[in-house]
């Protein structure tokens, strides 16, 4: 172990000046830097700064956000803390209720596990509070840096086997819709509201409020496993669907070849935690990290030294771990970059677990002919899930993350958009589902095919917002899917949505 390590070590350090030689001769200006979250998302991917807004609040109380509205009759946006990457909290001259200090705990009931929070909050203040009680989210994305109304309105999920999207764990919601009306939503009471606000991506109303289930603080222990891509399903039924012991779980898919995985699950155990930490730290990583990571999106070379050295290496350990340490990762510990040239961006798609492999040759093919640089795919599983009005169309899926690497010039935009249709389409082929919130690159013709409760979802828009006034660049794309048959009314009587 000694001797493999020093090898490692020795490797690591060759690698990395290497790299920083070959980046100061490939690009004297170009800066690098750990991801700086404002500017990564704002400015360089979600658009939301180019436009002008007419005025921009940080609400602190529902009473001011209920003024707000009643007081404009024209556009508004609403957002969390930006990490949509397709324009989903922009739009030009509106109203933009950025929900960041919107942040408190409301209520938090340790027996009942309960806590109920403002919208603007995000996992990671949640986290600090519960955890000195021993309780957890039950579901939340990869990472802990989004807010809980950004991760409604998206419907959100992360690693959890059993328990799928954010909607499952929630108890009911507060809503102001765009007549300055609140409403309470659950399962139970609006039910409409609840299923469509939940994935709503803000066109709905303003989701204020929010009741989640919390679950139990347990200890976790980690096993992993080199498998083929062709052996992954069987493996996966056999070994992680059918043990109930297995609480999260994920899969990287290796670039540039994609034929094999790394497994690795996470079970419920009694054993003693081998970390001792509550919480992660989350400190900036180096700045040599995002040189190292540029190039590992680029070459063959650090793909196959990622999969056969550094993997190896960092999951060869016996690990035990709170559920909460596992799940409170920020993107800064992500491998998220973002340089003067390039940025490093995702998208996702749920592809019914039949169609694993297919999906696989496709998204190969599709790789290898457009030269994508593509720095791993993330594998997850999500359970059925028809709840949402803007839920996919398929049963059991699996998770497709890609994270990749794109250049902000037009060519390399270009080149994005050039792989993207080609893989929402054999998404689409495949029965499955490309996921919203990130660059839009689709049509609305696409968007009722993977997810065919769409009309029922552009229904109650029609009903809460009949005059448009909840926009975004998402919705504006499928606006005329929406309001098409509608007769669109200016002025909108107070109550006129029937929601009790
Ligand atoms: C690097 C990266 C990794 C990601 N990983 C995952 C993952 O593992 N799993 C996953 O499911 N998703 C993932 N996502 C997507 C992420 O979950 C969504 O982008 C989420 O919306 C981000 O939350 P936010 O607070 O930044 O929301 P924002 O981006 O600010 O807003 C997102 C949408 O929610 C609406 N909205 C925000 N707040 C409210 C509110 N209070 N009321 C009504 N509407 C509101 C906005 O109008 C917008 O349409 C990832 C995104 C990135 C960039």
């Amino acid at each position: 172990m000694g001797f493999f390590k020093l090898i490692f070590q020795l490797l690591l350090i060759a690698v990395i000046v290497v790299s920083v030689v070959a980046v100061y001769f490939s690009s004297q200006k170009q800066q690098f830097s750990s991801v700086d979250l404002d500017s990564y998302v704002e400015n360089e991917v979600s658009r939301a700064e180019p436009v002008a807004t007419l005025s921009k609040v940080k609400p602190v109380t529902e009473q001011e956000i209920v003024d707000l509205i009643a007081a404009t009759a024209g556009t508004v946006t609403v957002s969390g803390v930006h990490h949509s990457l397709g324009g989903q909290i922009t739009y030009a001259h509106s109203l933009f209720l950025d929900m960041s200090d919107f942040d408190k705990v409301l209520e938090f009931d340790t027996e009942a596990k309960l806590i109920t929070v403002q919208s603007g909050i995000k996992w990671s203040q949640i986290q600090q509070v519960i955890d000195p009680h021993n309780l957890s989210i039950k579901v939340m994305q990869d990472n802990n840096d989004y807010t809980v109304g950004g991760s409604l309105s998206v419907n959100a999920h992360g690693r959890f086997v059993t328990d799928g999207s954010i909607i499952n764990s929630v108890k009911s919601i507060r809503i102001v819709l765009p007549d300055g009306q609140v409403y309470n939503a659950s399962p139970e009471q609006n039910s409409t509201l609840f299923y469509g606000a939940i994935g709503g991506f803000g066109g709905v109303g303003v989701i204020v409020q929010a009741t989640l289930e919390l679950v139990d603080n347990i200890a976790l222990e980690r096993s992993t496993r080199i498998l083929s891509f062709n052996e992954f399903n069987n493996y996966f039924k056999g070994n992680i669907l059918n043990d109930e012991s297995v609480v999260l779980h994920q899969a990287i898919l290796y670039p540039p070849s994609f034929e094999s995985l790394r497994d690795v699950s996470w079970r419920k155990t009694d054993k003693a935690l081998t970390d001792n930490r509550r919480l992660q730290e989350n400190e900036d990583e180096p700045w040599w990290e995002s040189v190292l990571l540029t190039l590992k999106a680029k070459s063959s070379m650090m793909h196959r030294f990622q999969k056969n050295l550094v993997d190896p290496y960092l999951y060869n350990d016996e690990v035990v771990v709170s559920r909460n340490l596992e799940t409170s990762y920020s993107l800064r510990n992500s491998g998220f970059i973002n340089s003067d040239e390039s940025t490093m961006v995702m998208q996702e798609y749920l592809i019914p677990v039949n169609r694993f492999e297919i999906f696989v040759f496709n998204l190969r093919d599709i790789f290898s002919r457009h030269q994508a640089d593509i720095f791993k795919i993330l594998i997850s599983y999500l359970p059925q899930n028809h709840d949402g009005l803007l839920a996919g169309a398929s049963a059991q899926v699996f998770s497709f993350k890609l994270i990749y690497l794109q250049g902000k010039n037009k060519q390399s935009r270009r080149q994005v958009e050039a792989w993207t249709s080609e893989l929402v389409r054999a998404s689409i082929e495949s029965n499955g589902t490309h996921i919203l919130p990130y660059l839009i690159h689709d049509s609305t013709r696409q968007l009722y095919k993977a997810y065919p409760a769409s009309n029922k979802f552009f229904e109650l828009k029609r009903k809460a917002d009949p005059a448009d006034r909840f926009k975004n660049l998402f919705w504006e794309q499928h606006r005329h899917a929406v309001y098409a048959s509608a007769e669109i009314k200016l002025k909108v009587p107070v109550n006129s949505t029937g929601f009790q």
